[in-house]
């Protein structure tokens, strides 16, 4: 059952819901995986989207938007674009050229690891972290020990999708806000 974050279920967030196409079984037996590239192929549907996501951030002086590779870019990307402020990319290994910071984290099989660039002016910057789905938690809980490695200052994290069914929200922990658009 799917429900908007603020209990609101308006007409643009049920939009949002019907342009998510839900694939059984892929990648693998027992993954429903949330497609967007409907959502994304809808000039209107992206551009709502895109709203809905910059809206709890407006007054939070965010100054740079960190987001994770690789649909976490396409959020992020468009939302720095909306809040007018920098972005970040939190790479796979072995796409930045050095100095990069990393942070590894484990996957369901085996493990994985985000990297960033080390000589940016990072130091005391007010970070958001952009994903396009909040599933176990372990991406985005190394998104933000990466940031914080690099001195930037996290403010919070936005995802489209959260899966509500599984523990990301707990692995974030509830001292930072986290704020998801769509709830499944
Ligand atoms: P996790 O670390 O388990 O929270 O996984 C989050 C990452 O895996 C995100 O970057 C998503 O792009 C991807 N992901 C996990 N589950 C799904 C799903 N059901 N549908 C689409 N993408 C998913």
């Amino acid at each position: 059952m799917a429900s908007a974050d603020n209990d609101d279920a308006t007409e643009v967030v049920q939009r949002l819901f019907d342009l998510i196409r839900a694939v059984p079984d892929f990648p693998q037996p027992g993954i429903t995986f949330r497609d967007i590239t409907p959502l994304l192929a809808d000039a209107d549907g992206f551009a709502h989207c895109i709203d809905l996501l910059a809206e709890p951030w407006r007054a939070a002086n965010v100054q740079v938007v960190c987001a994770i590779e690789s649909r976490g870019f396409i959020f992020g990307a468009a939302l720095a674009d909306r809040l007018r402020c920098g972005f970040v990319p939190l790479r796979k290994p072995g796409k930045l050229p050095p100095p990069v910071v990393a942070a590894a984290y484990r996957l369901e099989y085996g493990s994985d690891a985000l990297e960033v660039r080390a000589d940016a002016p990072h130091d005391g910057r007010r970070a958001l972290i952009v994903d396009d789905v909040l599933a176990t938690g372990g991406t985005l809980a190394a998104a933000r020990s990466l940031v914080e490695k690099t001195g930037m200052h996290v403010v919070g994290a936005g995802v489209l999708i959260e899966l509500t069914t599984l523990p990301g929200r707990t692995h974030w922990g509830g001292d930072l806000p986290l704020h998801a658009l769509l709830r499944y």
